[in-house]
Formats: structure tokens, sequence, C-alpha cells
């Protein structure tokens, strides 16, 4: 039985959606973490490769699939937690997975939201890692 599935999603192209009901704290989906870049490999790649790079924990992660497909929203239902998708509430099988990307963005995302949610920002903009604290 998998966990998860990849369809096509209403908020854009392909997202990862719950095969089976997930519980608050339950991971979603581990990472594959065998791509962490360095800033100069990251800085060679195309801007269509950065859109899945995840910056955490000081790290350019290439996101592999099925995790490079979680799609964005103001209002997820996962937080990143040791290269792992983590449910912060309760999710349903069938629904969609998602995680707010500005906790892990580069310089170069900067994008529309289309989440529709709610609590919807609108767009997405990079936040500078917290280096100093
Ligand atoms: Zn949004």
């Amino acid at each position: 039985m998998p966990d998860i599935v990849v369809k096509k999603s209403r908020i854009s192209g392909i997202g990862v959606f719950a095969a089976r009901d997930f519980k608050e704290g339950d991971i979603v989906l581990k990472w594959d973490t065998g791509y962490i870049l360095t800033k100069a490999e990251f800085e060679k790649m195309t801007r269509e490769d950065k859109r899945y790079i995840t910056f955490f924990d000081k790290k350019y992660v290439f996101m592999q699939p099925p995790e490079r497909y979680v799609n964005h929203s103001c209002n997820p239902n996962t937080i990143g937690k040791d290269f792992c998708d983590v449910a912060n509430k309760d999710i349903s099988k069938g629904e969609e997975i998602t995680s707010d990307y500005s906790d892990y963005a580069d310089e170069d995302l900067n994008f529309e939201c289309r989440c529709k949610g709610k609590s919807c920002k609108g767009f997405v903009k990079y936040q500078a890692p917290k280096d100093n604290i």
C-alpha cells in the first residue's frame, strides 16, 4: 500500500496526494538526500532545475520524484523536518500534500501562488536563511 500517489493537481501541474490517512506528526514523505549540492553546483543549474531545489538545513537539496511534486500552499499540511515532509495536521486520504515553499526558498524563487486558500499570500518570496542565529 503506497502512502502517496502522484497525479494531476488543481494547484499546478501534478501534485502528491495522500493515499491513506495521516495523523499530525506522521512522516508523509522521506526525501531522497542523495542529491545535496554545493552552492557552486547550485549556481550552475538552470532556472528550471532550480525550481526543484529545497534550501534546507543550509543545504541545497535537489528534490527527486515524488517529493519534488509537492505543491506550494500558503496553508500547507506538511512542514519540512529532518529531510522529510511531516504532517502538521491530520490529512485525509485523497487530500493534496502541500508545503510552504517560502520556508525553504532560494533567491531565485519568486512566483505567484495559486493555492486559492483563504490565507493565500498571493505570491511566494525568498526569506533569507537565518544564518546569524
Ligand atoms: Zn497561496
